[in-house]
């Protein structure tokens, strides 16, 4: 079998904030077609790690490579325009929009970060199918009409999915989707999560070890900043530091 393709690589990445090390020399590959769980206790440097992704900040030391191209020092938005895309903490949706609207304006700045002459991708008759199709895939076709002030925390949630999955990312960055939701809400967003990871990659910082079980196919264990355990998730969750401090044995 073909070796899965290594889409995101990083090297030796470190942040230091004045001498304070909260990335510590982290080695991390995403495969393509994976969801790939980040974990680690609070204060492990899994936000710090996602900010130096997105170029939210520059990196002390060390290198992002993605498709065999030096990333590093690129601006956020060239970044971004590669199909590097953050999910989540930061929300994308207007509350007094409907959910349709949201949507299709999204698809709408999708369509507006890069010059074209006329395409018929740009049509409204496009963009509004467009819209109704990523609803449907989020399961929020019911929703449609709605404003999105209005819906469930658990559905928001699923809108910010599916404007973000407007933009045609390359690597889904999930940050937390299913903090601070309950059980029922919880299930759902995991299943949508792996429904829409069909053809998609995708990182995702995540802290319900239940979440990660049923739906990782790798993960990353940070600890102080450094990574102390990685690989298939079948392997690492038998890791005997990882199950002291994650799995509850
Ligand atoms: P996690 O997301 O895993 O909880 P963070 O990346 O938020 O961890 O934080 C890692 C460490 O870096 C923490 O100790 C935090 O206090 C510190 N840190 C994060 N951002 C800054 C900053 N801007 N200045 C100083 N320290 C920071």
């Amino acid at each position: 079998a073909l070796a899965a393709e290594i889409i995101l690589e990083t090297k030796g990445l470190t942040k230091e904030f004045k001498g304070f090390v909260a990335v510590n020399g982290v080695d991390l590959q995403v495969r393509r077609g994976d969801i790939h769980a980040l974990i680690g206790p609070n204060g492990a440097g899994k936000t710090t790690f996602f900010n130096l992704l997105t170029k939210f900040l520059p990196p002390t030391r060390g290198t992002i490579t993605y498709l065999g191209s030096d990333i590093t020092n690129e601006r956020p938005a060239q970044t971004a325009r590669r199909g590097i895309v953050r999910s989540f903490q930061i929300s994308a949706v207007f509350p007094h929009m409907t959910v349709l609207e949201n949507v299709r304006a999204a698809l709408q700045r999708n369509l507006g970060t890069s010059f074209h002459f006329w395409k018929p991708e740009r049509s409204l008759f496009h963009l509004h199918e467009r819209a109704r199709a990523l609803l449907g895939e989020v399961d929020l076709s019911a929703f449609a009409d709605e404003l999105t002030v209005n819906l469930p925390y658990g559905r928001k949630r699923a809108l910010e999915l599916a404007t973000t999955m407007a933009l045609e990312p390359d690597l889904m960055l999930l940050d937390e989707p299913t903090q601070g939701m309950g059980h029922e809400d919880v299930s759902r967003v995991t299943q949508l999560i792996k429904k829409v990871s069909a053809g998609r990659t995708i990182l995702m910082v995540e802290h319900n070890m239940n979440v990660v079980s049923s739906i990782a196919d790798r993960i990353t264990v940070l600890q102080r900043g450094a990574v102390i355990a990685d690989g298939p998730y079948a392997e690492v969750s038998r890791n005997p530091q990882v199950i002291e401090a994650y799995m509850g044995a």
